[in-house]
């Protein structure tokens, strides 16, 4: 008998189930609208020019020593200023600890495993439903007990705003909350700025722990600056926060895994407490960080002219979503005379919309017209182009007619 024999099938993972089917499906007009990774106008993937400019800068030459625990300096300390602002205190006092991690995934898991071992208040963190569907587990598995809060509206899709407000008053003091910066996935809808000057005052009365991840930044507006907003607006307030980023959408360094993990402090006394804990952690999970992605980032952030040309190229990104989104819902409302409220496809933000059609409707436009998306009714708006948007409509007409 196996050592292993007692070890119980798990279930597929949710998104890439959808990417097998897809695989597997024959129709030449099919479409896959599952994944969170940016496609061009051709639905090819995307290399950026100012990555591959980067890169042909280095490739060859540089070597492949081990880089410290915390990363590449020269890509940290610009990627941290990315998030924070040039202009921002903490940063300008030597008084943020910033470690690279693993993409935005590891980033969160290291700042779950951090909060779990040294944050004094609390253990208990809290998702908006829904969330991104791996936070619960990176969250869980780094040691915190996952609750929610009120996000998403289902009669509105939009958000619930008054929910939300309620379920963040009542979270015992010191807990610690998670807010997607921007572009939340998987719904698209993000508060306003007005709505984010009031939470920051509610996460101040309540002493929370504001914890957020941006794995979006300049996705969402096509500017860097505003999808910062955020996070940006709760440091000023004086909220010491956490901050996860990832370069995986907007340098399309998806397989590369660059990311950051940062951690206001009061001061640089501090900030080096903190850091030499971070290594603690991360010494032995993974000891250093990989290298490569990381050099091309730092690349282009560090380089002002590859940094302008870069932003440019984030804006046509983020562009190609939003007329995307356009395009759709004139489609839907103008074209096709579809029936329903289809505002919310041109309101949403970033990469994906929630389009509130059912899981019936999700099966069927899989099976009937081989357009696949999760059953939740998310789609990921990169998916859709000129060459196959109005098939894309015809088939929601179709299946919600
Ligand atoms: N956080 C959110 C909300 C995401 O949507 C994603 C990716 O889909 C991530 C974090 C992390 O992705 P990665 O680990 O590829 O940077």
């Amino acid at each position: 008998i196996s050592v292993w024999s007692a070890v119980p099938q798990g279930p597929p993972d949710p998104i890439l189930g959808v990417t097998e089917a897809f695989k597997a499906d024959p129709n030449p007009r099919k479409i896959n609208l599952g994944v969170g990774a940016y496609r061009d106008e051709n639905g090819k993937p995307y290399i950026l020019p100012s990555v591959s400019t980067a890169e042909a800068s280095f490739v060859g030459e540089a070597d492949k020593e081990y880089l410290p625990i915390t990363g590449l300096a020269s890509f940290t300390s610009a990627a941290a200023k990315l998030a924070y602002g040039s202009d921002s205190a903490p940063l300008s006092q030597g008084a943020v600890a910033v470690t690279q991690s693993i993409s935005g995934t590891g980033a969160l898991r290291i700042g779950g495993a951090f909060l779990a071992r040294f944050y004094p208040t609390s253990k208990v963190i809290y998702l908006p439903t829904p969330s991104w569907g791996n936070h619960t587990p990176i969250f869980r598995d780094s040691g915190l007990e996952v609750k929610q809060y009120r996000y998403f509206d289902k009669s509105t899709v939009g958000l619930d705003w008054a929910g939300m407000l309620a379920d963040i008053r009542a979270m015992p003091q010191g807990s610690i909350v998670l807010l997607h910066a921007c572009a939340h996935n998987p719904t698209g809808v993000d508060p306003t700025q007005e709505q984010w000057k009031e939470l920051s005052n509610i996460v101040k009365e309540g002493k929370l722990f504001p914890f957020f991840d941006m794995a979006y930044q300049g996705f969402a507006s096509g500017d860097i600056a505003r999808d910062a907003f955020a996070p940006r607006h709760f440091v000023s307030e004086g909220h010491q926060i956490a901050l996860c980023q990832s370069f995986a959408k907007n340098m399309g360094l998806y397989g590369e895994r660059v990311g950051l993990f940062s951690l206001v402090t009061s001061d640089k006394e501090e900030k080096a407490r903190v850091e030499s804990q971070l290594k603690i952690l991360i010494r032995p999970l993974y000891s250093n960080p990989p290298v490569h992605g990381a050099r091309i980032a730092g690349s282009i952030l560090n380089d002002p002219a590859l940094y302008k040309q870069w932003e440019g190229e984030v804006k046509g990104m983020a562009n190609r979503i939003i007329s995307m989104r356009t395009t759709l819902y004139d489609l839907l409302t103008s074209t096709h005379k579809t029936p329903g409220d289809w505002a919310h496809i041109k309101s949403q933000i970033g990469m994906f919309s929630f389009t509130g059609l059912t899981q019936p409707q999700t099966e069927a436009l899989a099976s009937k017209r081989s357009v696949y998306m999760t059953k939740d009714g998310r789609i990921s708006m990169a998916g859709l182009n000129g060459g196959n948007v109005e098939y894309f409509a015809e088939s929601v007409d179709g299946a919600v007619k």
